[in-house]
């Protein structure tokens, strides 16, 4: 279709249908909505309360569906059954009241050989309004029924558009495929139809295409232009089931873009931290010794293999920027402490930050076990230190403090370090690309390694962690046999307390873990007291401990230290021990309202237990009803302890964004793309993207057309 602009260049109020004077199409994709045929300043009001200010703004809200409307259906033809289309001319028009439905209008249409009836129920406003009245053209979607009031077939409220005269550029000439768009605050489709229709028109033919046109034809990507209207206007030549399922060529196209844009950025920031200079260490023998030291088992040969990464990437001159994936207990902690023994054998300090106190607390007490030998002064940062804990803070800023060990509060509270050599970040998915990226800037260049559990697809590890080389530890240390995991309800609850029994009896320790309810804390707190009073009455003879987010941190630490020495037997506590705890001896997991919890996190949990030789075991308890999506997370995890495959079905039950914290990482929102469902494009864009940062001056200018097309707010700070 052709850009045949026709605007009127004030912005007056002009019927839709009717022309203005011809003016050359002169509408830039920034100018204001209300220079747009057809809309006033009172349309533009209405739509600028849902964000359409700009003619970029409509043109990005993309058709919902699109109906094929190249075959009308004649009238005659029509028998009750599948939805048709039809195009007609109305004869006539009957108002009938009723007191049941808010009146009935009655539609006679003719196609010029036979007739038929349209039905509207609730139909006030349009017969009010007099939207039909005889002669009116009209085009029609709606499933006929048999009438029960005359010969025939009715159409019961079909979707309907009136074409206005002689406007050939409607989407409505029988060859064509209608787009239909969700309404705007009192803007139907048809009318934001005729609204695109108007701003396509008026589109000025040199719009910049911010995507180069040499990457255009190698990817076969259509211009800017060509797919804006390819979206509102399909041709027949267009693929009806493909825009429907937004994969048509135009769509791709915009899709590609918005991908590329998060790309860009990430693979120049990549280039960035590769370019810079960072803190360069050595690994001689005497150094490797010095790490033998630390381990009181032989690595898997995957530790090995991404400790031999980590190494090469501290000989480089540029910092290390490295992801560490790993399932739960697949043994990451090692492969940092020993990435800490080269950071403060070369003379520098090692930071490692854990999202929260509790998990802090116990790297705190591994650490100091694991570096007793080598000597190392290993200093932990509370919330508060910065007042209470000066000392701490002043062996920080003086250097003694070799290893530093806090939540990331800590930074932010603005410790100042010596000579900082290394940054670890235990993620647990917590922490994001913006939070990380701006650790990254403080001060020093750092090595920083960023250690998940969360399994996530390897396409997705790429978007959210795209700026990060990524090693992967895919292999569990010997002697683990998978846990056992079982769902019981209510009504056998009688089981848990065996479990508990025949476990406790076996010499193991138990955790009984409550689910943690943000908005009532008070709840949680109560039924996780219920809980231990009940379980201490029960186990008279055994000892019981408890542990929530309410206790002060010295006496959370007194009672995890209880329990990882096998001073106690039965920990009840909120999900505090969700992140990272390493009990050997805890071999029972009941988990309480596990219907309440995600996938990842329930996997998370029970990855706590079974981390000695004994095989553990987890109890996800429930009411005897729960919904069906809390029976598909239970099921999912019961079937599995592989969690990639859990986290992919995570994945498919609540989309990428909840996966990955998108909420606190910054990631950032899109308006046509979907990461899961456009994986192929996402990855065409990241190939796309590595080519283009080689010519850092033309990333740079091809970030900044796509973010000036995409909105400012798209990517902020990331770059
Ligand atoms: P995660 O990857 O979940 O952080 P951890 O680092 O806490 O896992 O390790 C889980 C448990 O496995 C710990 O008790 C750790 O000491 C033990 N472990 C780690 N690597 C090995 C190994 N190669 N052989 C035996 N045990 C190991
Ligand atoms: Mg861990």
């Amino acid at each position: 279709m052709e850009v045949d602009g026709r605007i009127e260049g004030s912005g007056g109020v002009s019927p839709a249908g009717a022309r203005g004077p011809a003016l050359a199409a002169s509408l830039q994709l920034d100018t204001a909505i209300q220079f747009v045929r057809g809309v006033g300043p009172k349309r533009a009001a209405l739509l600028g309360k849902r964000g359409i200010r700009r003619v970029e703004d409509i043109l990005f809200h993309f058709p919902r569906r699109y109906e094929d409307r190249s075959e009308f259906a004649s009238l005659d033809s029509l028998r009750p059954g599948a939805s048709v289309t039809i195009r007609a001319t109305v004869l006539g028009v009957h108002w009938i009241p009723t007191r049941a439905r808010g009146g009935l209008l009655d539609v006679v249409l003719t196609d010029g050989r036979s007739t038929l009836h349209a039905k509207w129920f609730n139909a006030g406003r349009l017969y009010r309004n007099q939207v039909f009245s005889a002669g009116v053209r009209l085009v029609a979607t709606g499933k006929p029924e048999r009438d029960r009031y005359g010969a025939g077939v009715v159409l019961f409220n079909p979707e309907f558009e009136i074409v206005p005269d002689g406007d050939a550029a409607s989407g409505l000439e029988p060859d064509a495929y209608a787009p239909v768009y969700e309404e705007l605050a009192g803007v139907t489709s048809r009318q934001v139809r005729s609204i695109v229709g108007a701003a396509l028109d008026g589109l000025s033919a040199d719009i910049e295409d911010p995507l180069p046109g040499e990457m255009r034809g190698r990817l076969k990507l259509p211009a800017l232009g060509a797919s804006f209207r390819g979206l509102h206007r399909p041709r027949l030549e267009d693929d009806l089931d493909q825009l429907n399922r937004r994969r048509s060529p135009y769509h791709r196209r915009f899709i590609f873009e918005e991908f590329l844009l998060m790309e860009l950025t990430l693979a120049r920031e990549r280039r960035r931290t590769r370019a810079r200079d960072g803190v360069r260490f050595t690994t001689g023998d005497r150094i490797r010794e010095r790490v033998k030291t630390i381990l009181s088992f032989h690595p898997t040969a995957a530790q090995k293999r991404v400790l031999r990464e980590i190494v090469d990437d501290l000989k480089a001159p540029h910092p290390m920027n490295r992801l560490l994936q790993g399932d739960v207990g697949s043994g990451k902690t090692i492969v940092a402490f020993e990435t800490v023994v080269i950071a403060v054998e070369n003379g520098f300090q090692a930071v490692i930050m854990a999202p929260t106190e509790i998990l802090a607390e116990q790297h705190y007490i591994n650490a100091r076990r694991v570096f007793a030998p080598l000597g190392y002064e290993v200093v932990l940062l509370r919330k508060g230190s910065a007042k209470d804990d000066p000392e701490a803070l002043d062996s920080v800023g003086s250097g003694r403090a070799q290893l530093v060990i806090g939540t990331h509060a800590v930074l932010e509270e603005g410790a100042a370090f010596h000579r900082l050599g290394l940054v670890v970040i235990d993620e647990q998915h917590r922490f994001g690309v913006l939070q990380r990226l701006r650790l990254m800037e403080k001060g020093t260049r750092p090595n920083t390694l960023v250690m998940t559990a969360t399994p996530i697809p390897r396409t997705l590890a790429m978007t959210f962690y795209g700026d990060l080389d990524v090693s992967v530890i895919d292999e569990m240390p010997p002697g683990r046999t998978p846990i056992r995991t079982e769902h019981v309800t209510e009504r056998d609850r009688a089981r848990a307390a065996t479990s508990i029994r025949e476990d406790l009896a076996a010499g193991g320790q138990c955790y009984v873990v409550y689910p943690l309810i943000e908005e009532s804390e008070k709840l949680d707190l109560r039924s996780a007291t219920e809980g231990f009073q009940q379980l201490a009455a029960t186990f008279p003879g055994r000892r019981v401990g408890l542990l929530h987010g309410r206790m002060k941190s010295e006496e959370k630490e007194a009672v995890m230290q209880s329990f990882s020495a096998g001073r106690l037997d039965i920990l009840v506590s909120t999900t505090v021990v969700e992140v990272g705890v390493d009990v050997p001896h805890a071999g029972l997991m009941v988990v309480e309202h596990a219907e309440r919890f995600g996938i990842a996190q329930l996997h998370q949990l029970r990855g706590r237990v079974g981390r000695g030789r004994r095989r553990g075991r987890c109890l996800l308890m429930t009411p005897d009803r729960i919904g069906d999506a809390a029976v598909e997370r239970v099921r999912a995890v019961v079937a599995t302890t592989d969690g990639f495959r859990l986290a992919e079905t995570d994945l498919k039950l609540r989309g990428p964004g909840e996966l990955a914290g998108t909420r606190q990482s910054g990631v950032p929102e899109f308006r046509v793309a979907d990461i899961v469902e456009d994986m192929d494009i996402l990855v065409e864009a990241r190939d796309e993207a590595e080519r283009c940062v080689r010519d850092v001056r033309l990333a740079d200018a091809l970030i900044r057309r796509l973010s000036g097309r995409h909105g400012p707010a798209n990517l902020a700070g990331v770059g």
